[in-house]
């Protein structure tokens, strides 16, 4: 026996097989798109903190990706005999199929999405929440996309897994491809001929649909695109849109002005850990204070709390003369959430959003607040991108640069916010030792403009050259807290302070 092949190529020329094409495609997509939105709210519900949406959400995925597909078509499709009310949806063979295909592939992109999102790191979100931007702002502008971007493999690889699943709807009497086919060879007997080509158009489907969404992952994957560097008249013409950011702001130094921070007995414990004993502090505004101490003695949680990504156990913060932050409370109000937007933070880390350019990445908090005027943005980025030296990089992605070009975009995106006080996080210890003089810098030049700085570092010479005081934290408390004139030339030096000046490589002599 061989096969016919003169009605196997006939079968390419049937309306009826063309037309089951259109509906393989059309629920696959359906399916595949619903189950998309649907998954990523189960899996955001699954790692909400509250028991009464994660709970739900487990029970939801665990039950869909254990149930076979067959069962739960065959058991929707007849449910109208329990609720003849569902009879106009689910009565039909194509809604039955769609509805479940949607809630069982739902359960599968809920745990896609999952490792999509949880693999946006952590400082990604606390870039965002330092930059003032809500807690949906940050889901959209910088969490989801960057998720999306990582499962998009995952994703395209289950649109394939749906479009042969869709062959199971074949028993519910939708005539898909398969069921066309079946209903051909039971008149004809041609069983081979007519499956071989259902095969064919299958085939054909899974790859031109599989290539149009492996074209859009090559789109929105920036590893992929070339980095480009502005010759001197792009950057000319680039500058002539350049704004320096908000100029009037109300003078806040000079006497009678209130301190620009004042901390009052400020206590953190992580469990029975006690990180921050009993920090008090006042900062002048305009005041360059660097503080230095043994790594674990509680810098990096203390200036965490001045922005509110920690919260206090104890203490108060007041800035600008007033009450800020208080106690176990966590930006408890409106008043705290506006008030942020006065301090910016540098991040060990950069923490830069690596979908987005450089010039992006400025832009997206002034967009977020103040969305009306996309030109003055514009401007006013390339204004602080210019300043960090850095605008014939405008349009590469953070990756495509070193790690000193990042920091200091770094600064310019904290810059963009106007903030009357920077907090940085070591902002040079991840870096190679060439590129940390660059950084140091841009620093030093906020410095000399007044800007108020608190800085946690290890580069002891500078903290020397450019701090109005030097802080030594260590154990949860501050021992010593000094101008850098007293630190070298105090003549008969506390305890605390001859430990501080070894710990900073200071000798009689001077500095090593
Ligand atoms: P430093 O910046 O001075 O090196 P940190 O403020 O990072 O110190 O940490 C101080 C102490 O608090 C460390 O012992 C650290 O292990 C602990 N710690 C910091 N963050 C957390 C956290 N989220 N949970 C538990 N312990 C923490
Ligand atoms: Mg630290």
């Amino acid at each position: 026996m061989s096969l016919d092949w003169e009605y196997f190529v006939s079968l390419f020329f049937l309306p009826a097989l063309w037309k089951a094409c259109v509906t393989v495609i059309t629920i696959s997509t359906l399916s595949w798109f619903i189950g998309l939105v649907l998954g990523f709210l189960v899996a955001s519900a699954k790692m909400s903190e509250s028991r009464w949406l994660s709970v739900p959400a487990k029970g939801y995925i665990w039950f869909f990706r254990s149930v076979p597909l067959l069962v739960v078509l065959v058991f929707v499709y007849n449910l109208p005999q329990l609720f003849p009310v569902t009879q106009p949806v689910l009565g039909v063979p194509y809604l039955a199929g769609l509805f479940s295909l949607v809630i069982t592939e739902a359960a599968y992109m809920a745990e896609i999405h999952r490792s999509g999102l949880m693999s946006v790191s952590k400082g990604q979100r606390e870039a965002g929440k330092a930059l003032n931007i809500g807690a949906l702002g940050i889901q959209r502008l910088i969490v989801i996309p960057q998720a999306i971007r990582i499962s998009m493999p995952s994703l395209i690889n289950e649109y394939i897994t749906i479009i042969k699943l869709s062959s199971l709807v074949s028993a519910i009497s939708l005539p898909e491809l398969l069921q066309t086919g079946q209903r051909l060879y039971s008149q004809n007997f041609m069983v081979l001929e007519t499956l071989l080509a259902v095969a064919v158009y299958y085939v054909a489907i899974v790859t031109v649909f599989g290539a149009v969404l492996q074209w859009i992952e090559r789109k929105i994957d920036v590893t992929r695109i070339e980095a480009q560097t502005l010759d001197d008249q792009q950057c000319a013409e680039l500058r002539e849109k350049a704004v320096m950011p908000i100029t009037d702001k109300p003078e806040l130094q000079g006497f009678g002005r209130p301190p620009a921070l004042q901390l009052k007995c400020l206590q953190k414990a992580y469990g029975n850990h006690e990180v921050l004993k009993d920090i008090s502090l006042n900062i002048a505004a305009g005041e360059v204070v660097s503080i230095i101490g043994p790594s674990g003695s509680g810098k990096t949680t203390l200036i965490r709390t001045l922005n509110t990504l920690e919260s206090l156990d104890k203490g108060e913060v007041i800035l600008f003369g007033e009450g800020f932050i208080e106690g176990p409370e966590k930006r408890s109000n409106k008043d705290a959430q506006q008030k942020i937007k006065r301090i910016g933070m540098v991040f060990q880390s950069f923490n830069l959003f690596p979908h987005k350019t450089i010039l992006e990445n400025i832009m997206l908090a002034p967009k977020y607040h103040n969305a009306s005027d996309e030109n003055l943005n514009v401007s006013r980025a390339v204004y602080l991108l210019d300043r960090v030296g850095l605008l014939a990089h405008a349009y590469k992605y953070p990756h495509q640069l070193s790690g000193g070009q990042q920091q200091r975009v770094a600064i310019a995106r904290t810059l963009a916010l106007s903030p009357d006080i920077i907090l940085f996080d070591e902002p040079t210890s991840a870096l190679d030792p060439e590129m940390v003089g660059e950084v140091l810098k841009v620093i030093q030049d906020l410095a000399k403009e007044g800007m108020t700085l608190i800085i946690v570092t290890h580069e002891m010479d500078f903290a020397l050259s450019v701090s109005d005081r030097v802080v030594m934290m260590e154990n949860g408390v501050v021992q010593v807290d000094l101008p850098p004139s007293s630190i070298r030339a105090a003549r008969n030096p506390s305890h605390s302070l001859i430990r501080m000046r070894e710990f900073m490589g200071i000798t009689k002599l001077g500095v090593i």
